[in-house]
């Protein structure tokens, strides 16, 4: 408590007291992230963090440095906190640890107009940077479902992908120079060009790193014009064996659509009230290059692509998924969501024993999937579960289990773009062997000698 007290001073004596919240009210905010676990706990009551004791609100990078200083000073761990839309808990104030609200860091404009780079610093919401941007006929096209709240520095932080990702990649393909702050180090600048071959990537370290590494302040990111034409379509299928197979078909012929999404015979009926399986799809760009491309795809599946409707009605709903978490905890139920990707060889037989194995749990109402991130080797699975809450302790983890080891097994990887946060350290063993494990914390060890960023997850 000494400690922090001592620090506090310190930052006051540094920032002045408006960059400080102890308001136990105001610090309500930061006691969880999205962890579907932590919501559906509070729901019943049974939520019950040590809530933060302190958040800080530093207005600029130096700020940011300075306050990283004072932590390593007074032996106090700080945890970023961006959008708090994180569904790990990685944003959860453990270890007595002070949150860094990166909020007020919401500064954005043009770095180059020429080259279409703006930059855009950690707090700034996506969803502002993407309007002004749409105001003068330029996008980012990175629209994770959380797109209305997430905020660049979280969205960097855990290498968010958004739902045009087989057309233009994940955040990783947009960003491209960054700034982070770190205690050790002062100001990390790493400058944005086209591409560079400079020794290792910095700006990949940074990016994914979850506030293991530092505090990314400051981005730049590669925008580009908004699309001329974008033409929404559908094709069904009978199984989703057969959906996902003409969706390797779409990828490997080389100009696949910009959204692809493949549902599962589940949620086909539960989400788009088709029967069969689902294919939705948008393919964009100049007008008579779409035309163009149509044609290939149409030849490439043998079939024409079909109405338009299912997508135009998915498109409407994409990001409005809040209020059914709400409707779910009012009939007594708890869901989570699963995104893992596996090669093409390997996906439709993990797909189909996990949901085999998740069906056989006591307390799990239905498991379901989707795949809607697409590359040439193959795709990323997101699986949703729907609890019984009353059942939620026994059966979380083993769900969870079924999941990470059954697409270890079958040459995947246990994340695509969730990330680990908390809950998903469990599990890093599955990714890694002990030698690229030891690598992987030695690297932390060596960037953050005194403990003051997250480490919960890579002990
Ligand atoms: C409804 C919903 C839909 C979602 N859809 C998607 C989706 O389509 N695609 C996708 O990728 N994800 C999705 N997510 C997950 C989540 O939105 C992403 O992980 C997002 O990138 C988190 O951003 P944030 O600003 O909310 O970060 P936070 O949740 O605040 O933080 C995330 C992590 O990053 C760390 N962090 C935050 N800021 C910084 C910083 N400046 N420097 C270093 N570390 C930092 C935090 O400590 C934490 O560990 C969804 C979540 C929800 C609730």
């Amino acid at each position: 408590m000494t400690l922090l007290r001592d620090f506090l001073e310190d930052v006051k004596a540094l920032l002045g007291e408006d960059k400080i919240v102890t308001d136990p009210w105001l610090l309500i905010g930061y006691e969880r992230d999205y962890w579907p676990l932590a919501v559906a706990m509070e729901y019943t009551g049974k939520w019950d963090p040590e809530p933060p004791k302190v958040a800080v609100l530093p207005t600029n990078e130096e700020e940011v440095v300075q306050i990283l200083e004072l932590a390593r000073r007074h032996g106090i761990p700080v945890v970023p906190y961006a959008g708090g839309t994180g569904v790990l808990g990685g944003a959860l104030p453990l270890r007595d640890s002070v949150i860094l609200d990166v909020s007020p860091l919401d500064d954005y404009g043009w770095h180059d107009k020429d080259s279409m780079i703006v930059y855009a610093e950690a707090g700034v919401p996506l969803i502002d940077l993407e309007e002004w941007l749409n105001s003068q006929g330029y996008t980012l096209r990175h629209f994770p479902q959380s797109y209305p709240t997430a905020l660049i520095g979280g969205l960097i932080a855990t290498k968010s992908i958004g739902q045009y990702s087989t057309g233009y990649g994940g955040i990783e393909d947009i960003v491209l120079g960054l700034h982070v702050a770190t205690y050790n180090y002062g100001l990390v600048r790493i400058p944005p060009v086209p591409r560079r071959s400079v020794l290792w990537s910095l700006k990949h370290l940074y990016i994914g790193s979850e506030g293991h590494l530092g505090i990314i302040t400051r981005a730049y990111l590669q925008a580009r014009k908004i699309p001329e034409c974008s033409v929404p379509f559908s094709l069904r299928y009978n199984s989703f064996k057969e959906a996902l197979h003409s969706a390797m078909k779409l990828v490997q012929q080389g100009t696949p659509p910009e959204l692809l999404r493949v549902y599962d015979e589940l949620e086909s009926q539960s989400m788009l009230g088709e029967s069969g399986s689902l294919i939705i799809g948008v393919i964009e760009g100049p007008c008579n290059e779409v035309d163009a491309r149509i044609s290939v795809m149409e030849n490439t599946l043998g079939r024409g692509l079909g109405d338009s409707e299912p997508a135009l009605r998915w498109l409407e709903e994409r990001f409005n998924v809040i209020p059914k978490i709400r409707d779910l905890a009012e009939m007594g139920l708890a869901f989570d969501t699963i995104e893992v990707a596996l090669p093409w060889s390997t996906a439709y037989t993990a797909y189909k024993e996990t949901i085999e194995k998740l069906m056989e749990q006591e307390g799990i109402i239905y498991a379901s999937a989707h795949a809607s991130h697409f590359y040439l080797s193959g795709a990323a699975i997101y699986y949703t579960i729907v609890f019984e809450l009353g059942k939620l302790a026994s059966v979380y983890n083993k769900a969870w289990d079924i999941i990470e080891e059954t697409s270890s097994r079958h040459r995947g990887t246990i994340s695509h773009h969730h990330g680990i946060g908390v809950h998903r350290l469990k599990w890093l063993r599955l990714e890694y062997d002990d030698n690229t494990l030891r690598l992987l914390k030695d690297l932390k060890k060596l960037l953050d000698p005194d403990g003051v960023y997250r480490d919960e997850s890579i002990k």
